[in-house]
Parts: C-alpha cells; structure tokens; sequence
C-alpha cells in the first residue's frame, strides 16, 4: 500500500506463465472452496507474460477472495481465457448477487464498499483499488463487464512479453 500511495510501486517483470499462477493462487484458496466448481478454461496458446509474479498473485487473490466473499457458497466460479494477437484477457466470473452498472467504476475506488458487502462480511474496500493498481503499474487494466443475468465478470488484460 506504502508503495502504491507514493505512486513508486516496484513491478519486476520476469517471464511467468499463466496456468501454473492461477494454479497456485487457487491452491491458497483451497480451504474456502468448501466444494464449489471452479472452471478453468484456457484455451489457446499459454500466453508469455512478462509480470512481477508476486503483484500479479496478490491483484489475482483480491478477485478470488471477493468472488468467495460475495457468492454463495455452493456456486461455481468461471475462469477463462481469451487471446488475440497483442492482447490477452483473463476473466473472472462469479454467481453472486452482482454490482449494479453505476457502480462498475467506483468499487474500484480507494475505501469503497457497497452498503450490500458492509451488511455481508467484513472488509477494507481497498482490494480492487490495489488489484487495479497493479494491473496498471504493468500497462494493463481490470475493469467489469456485462455477464449476462447474474455474477460479476471481472476482466483482467495480462501483461504479454510484447507489450
Ligand atoms: P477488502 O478487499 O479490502 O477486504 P472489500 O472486498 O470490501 O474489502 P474490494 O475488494 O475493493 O473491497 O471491493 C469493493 C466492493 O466491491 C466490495 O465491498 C463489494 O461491495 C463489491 N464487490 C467486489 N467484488 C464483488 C463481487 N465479486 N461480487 C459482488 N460485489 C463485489
Ligand atoms: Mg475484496
């Protein structure tokens, strides 16, 4: 957080693949999967990132822990993948409750939590802040999309060895 206020955040960029990361990412999750699904779809090439491993796993954690805080526990959490040349995107898609569009650009404020999550469970409001943060110190985004009736889809662009 010291890092991203001062607006110094160290990114050391290595080459790092996609699937081991996510994999590992999930595997610290394993103990609050209590039995749902997750489905991992990467189709394509495994994409060569050029990323600092351990802010890309930390922007990945705050995703996954908001999706196991804000879906029931039971429903299945979406993973895939999308290449095209120059721009690949990773996206998230949980069976919770959802986020209204109005309120697509300001969960990713600093502090900001819906009156929904306060009632919910515990937080500070800073995971997307910091989750955004660095996907920008890496020349990417994360943003929300439509996922049709249901969930939230965040999409992350993945920081490839050309870009
Ligand atoms: P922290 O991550 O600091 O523990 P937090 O989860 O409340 O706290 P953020 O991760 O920044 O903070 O999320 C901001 C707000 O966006 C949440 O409080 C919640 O209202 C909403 N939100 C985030 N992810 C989801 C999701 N997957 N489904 C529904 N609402 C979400
Ligand atoms: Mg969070």
């Amino acid at each position: 957080m010291s890092q991203i206020d001062a607006g110094k955040l160290r990114v050391e960029r290595r080459p790092l693949q996609l699937r081991p990361l996510l994999e590992s990412v999930l595997h610290s999750f394993e103990s609050r999967l209590e039995g749902r699904t997750v489905n991992l779809e990467l189709a394509g090439p495994e994409p060569h990132m050029l990323a600092d491993a351990e802010l890309l796993s930390l922007a990945l954690r705050q995703l996954i822990d908001n999706a196991l805080k804000y879906s029931p526990p039971g429903t299945p959490l979406d993973i895939t993948f999308q290449s095209t040349p120059g721009r690949a995107i990773l996206r998230l898609h949980d069976h919770g409750a959802g986020i209204p569009e109005r309120d697509w650009e300001r969960v990713f404020d600093k502090y900001y939590r819906r009156e929904s999550a306060r009632r919910l469970v515990p937080g500070t409001g800073l995971g997307l802040y910091i989750a955004r943060e660095i996907a920008r110190a890496h020349g990417q985004d994360l943003w929300i999309e439509s996922a049709g009736p249901g969930g939230t889809q965040f999409c992350l662009s993945l920081p490839l060895e050309n870009s």
